[in-house]
Parts: C-alpha cells; sequence; structure tokens
C-alpha cells in the first residue's frame, strides 16, 4: 500500500517543531508496511488534483501567512479543499489552521482571505496565549486527552456546522473564551497544538492515516501497532502539564 503526502509551505510555515508531525505520519505508516512518500509544495508551486493523499501545513507568523494566504488564492486553495471535500486527510496547525479557515485578520494590515475547509474565521487579540494545552478529544487514545503547547494571539471562532477537535482542560485553545480547541471536518483536523502534535498524539495521525487508506480503499493495511512507549509519553506530558499549571 502506498499513501503520498503533501507538506505545504514547509519552509515558511514550520515553526516550533511542526516537522514533527510530518516524521509522525511517515513513522506510523512505515511501522504498518505502508509505503509513503513526502512532497514538499511551496511559494508559486502547482498542486496536481489527485496526487496526495494526505495535506500538512504547520504553523507561522504574520509575515508568512500573508505571503501564503497571496500563494493558497485561486486555484490553488481550491484543488486543496477539493481534494478534502472528496476524502483526502489534512492536518492544519495553529498559522496553517488559521488559513484553512474563512479569514485572518492579524493584529495589523488587512485581513487574510483563507480556503475555506473550515468554516470559521480568526481575528488576532491583544493576548498572545502561550502555554501547555489539554483537551478532552474522542481522538484522544485511551486516555481521551490530547496533549501539546500552544503560541497564538489568532481567536479562532467556529461556525455551528463544524465540531472542534477537543475541549479544553488547560490552557486557551481555539480563542479563551468558549472552551473549544482546534476543529475537525470529515477528513480535515485543525489544532493550536504545536509540540509537534502528532508524536504526543498518536491517534491522531492514525485517524489521518485511517482517512487516506479509506479513500484509497484499502482499510486492510490500516493493521494496530504498539503504542505503549507513546502512552507512557504520554502520561508523562500530561502529569508534567498538569503540574505546570
Ligand atoms: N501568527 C498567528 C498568531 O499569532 C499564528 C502563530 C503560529 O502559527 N504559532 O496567531
Amino acid at each position: 500500500m502506498f499513501l503520498r503526502i503533501c507538506w505545504l509551505y514547509s519552509e515558511l510555515m514550520n515553526i516550533y517543531g511542526d516537522r514533527g508531525n510530518v516524521m509522525a505520519l511517515v513513522e506510523r505508516c512505515r511501522r504498518r508496511g505502508i509505503d509513503v512518500e513526502v512532497e514538499t509544495r511551496n511559494l508559486g508551486e502547482r498542486i496536481e488534483q489527485g496526487r496526495y493523499d494526505i495535506f500538512f501545513m504547520g504553523g507561522g507568523q504574520d509575515r508568512e501567512q500573508l505571503a501564503v494566504a497571496k500563494d493558497l488564492c485561486g486555484k490553488k486553495g481550491e484543488i486543496i479543499r477539493d481534494e478534502i471535500e472528496n476524502g483526502a486527510s489534512c492536518l492544519a496547525i495553529c498559522g496553517g489552521y488559521q488559513l484553512f479557515g474563512k479569514f485572518y485578520k492579524p493584529f495589523e494590515g488587512d485581513e487574510l482571505p483563507g480556503i475555506g475547509v473550515f468554516d470559521a474565521y480568526t481575528i488576532a487579540g491583544k493576548k498572545r496565549m502561550i502555554g501547555n494545552v489539554i483537551a478532552r478529544s474522542q481522538l484522544g487514545g485511551r486516555s481521551g486527552l490530547l496533549i501539546g503547547f500552544e503560541n497564538h494571539s489568532g481567536e479562532t471562532y467556529l461556525s455551528e456546522n463544524i465540531s472542534p477537535l477537543g475541549m479544553v482542560e488547560i490552557g486557551n485553545g481555539n480563542n479563551g473564551s468558549d472552551g473549544k480547541e482546534g476543529a475537525i471536518y470529515r477528513g480535515a483536523v485543525g489544532s493550536y497544538l504545536h509540540g509537534s502534535l502528532l508524536p504526543k498524539n498518536p491517534s491522531i495521525s492514525d485517524f489521518l492515516i485511517e482517512k487516506a487508506l479509506l479513500r484509497k480503499g484499502s482499510l486492510l493495511s490500516f493493521t494496530p501497532i504498539d503504542e505503549s512507549i507513546e502512552e507512557n509519553a504520554r502520561a508523562q506530558a500530561i502529569e508534567r502539564a498538569r503540574k505546570s499549571h
């Protein structure tokens, strides 16, 4: 079985260790005997319809988001949105998550258009939200919890049409007021959690891989793998976050 990952804006949108998400997806495919290829697509590089099974975009500062928003405008953003509507998986973190909504209004400057995967919008606030986050989520594995850390001033608000990835127990999440963290729509996951997210939360990796395999009609390749090391690391990270709260 073979999966191809599109790593969007690997040069611009890759802060706080977000490249670790790509590494986690590759590793969890490899351990299942799934061949996987990673292709980066940066400014000015086109995206071929139907070529990719999983899309990933990491976080970035407002300056990088301005360049990326311009590059995504039009055909490129439409293709990504259509692929997700047609069953492709996607993970978008923080600044990437914001640009997968309808728009992102930075603290200074004009509103940046998003590609509208998530029925959500983001407005930068005065407060920078930084720190560990624990959120209860159906994709939180045995403990039902997600763990990561956040560093953003953007406040994201979801419409009633899409579900949050989880509900915050510690930290701010989407906006520090409605208790929601991230968003989930079809096979697309948005989150504010850096860390990076997937090595600390293997159930989300498996959600993305399983959706991608489903689209290719080959769920047979989706076999369970031993997660004792990951679960042990998660328990310690969650304990540490609770103690530091
Ligand atoms: N520039 C955005 C914000 O500050 C996203 C930051 C990030 O990706 N960590 O909210």
